[in-house]
């Protein structure tokens, strides 16, 4: 049987915490130097307070924000904060480096290639199109699909069923060790860790029992372990 590595999306192929952080923030620069009577640091602390809230995934975050500080909704500030937050995510929006080396390299040795990803099918697609990944992946599963999110173990063996490979011929990458790596261990597959800040408690840890957890900086590192 052929194998297949399911890949994780947001902070693991792009930098989408960084370039959020960016964007939120020019986004509050433009709304309160257009008239939001708040200081900087408190309109960001409150949209972030906000964004925790309501999911990062909710698309009213500036309506909420206008209204709480104004009392009612201002159209102008919102669709100021929407455009500046996009530009700027557009702008920033690149994968970590050597991604697209990796994922060729990957093909070459013949990996069938998959999205793993607790978020939105169309909004998670539209990040691989937009960094021209799209064509590397033959699907991407989602936990708005599939109804169950990371790291339940239902999202992991629906992903196996849709890519028609076995747990044991399968691999997750991810970023997170709680959702991306114990969720894949718990289906059955093998995993490997990206871009975090484990503690030599929990390495230890995943050696008492025996994980096949494999623990890298990023993804440009895959070709020592694929
Ligand atoms: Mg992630």
């Amino acid at each position: 049987m052929k194998k297949a590595v399911f890949f994780d999306i947001d902070d693991t192929i792009l930098d989408t915490s960084t370039f959020a952080k960016s964007a939120r923030k020019s986004a509050i620069r433009m709304m309160v130097d257009n008239g939001l009577p708040i200081s900087f640091d408190e309109a960001y602390s409150l949209l972030k307070e906000i964004i925790g809230q309501k999911g990062s995934n909710y698309d009213k975050h500036f309506d909420v924000l206008t209204k709480t500080v104004l009392g009612e909704k201002n159209s102008m500030l919102i669709a100021l904060g929407m455009i500046t937050y996009h530009n700027v995510k557009f702008a920033l929006l690149r994968p970590f480096p050597k991604t697209m080396d990796i994922l060729i390299y990957l093909k070459s040795k013949g990996y069938r290639l998959a999205v793993i990803s607790n978020g939105l099918t169309i909004k998670q697609w539209e990040k691989l199109v937009r960094l021209n990944l799209h064509n590397f992946f033959d699907k991407v599963i989602t936990s708005e699909e599939v109804g169950f999110e990371k790291p339940n173990k239902y999202i992991f063996d629906e992903a196996l069923k849709r890519m028609g490979c076995g747990a044991e011929n399968s691999i997750m990458i991810g970023n997170r060790l709680d959702t991306d790596c114990m969720g894949a261990i718990n289906a059955g597959m093998s995993s490997i860790l990206v871009n975090s800040n484990i503690s030599p408690e929990k390495i230890q840890k995943i050696k008492d029992d025996n994980l096949d957890i494999k623990i890298i900086n990023n993804i440009s590192e895959l070709d020592k372990l694929l």
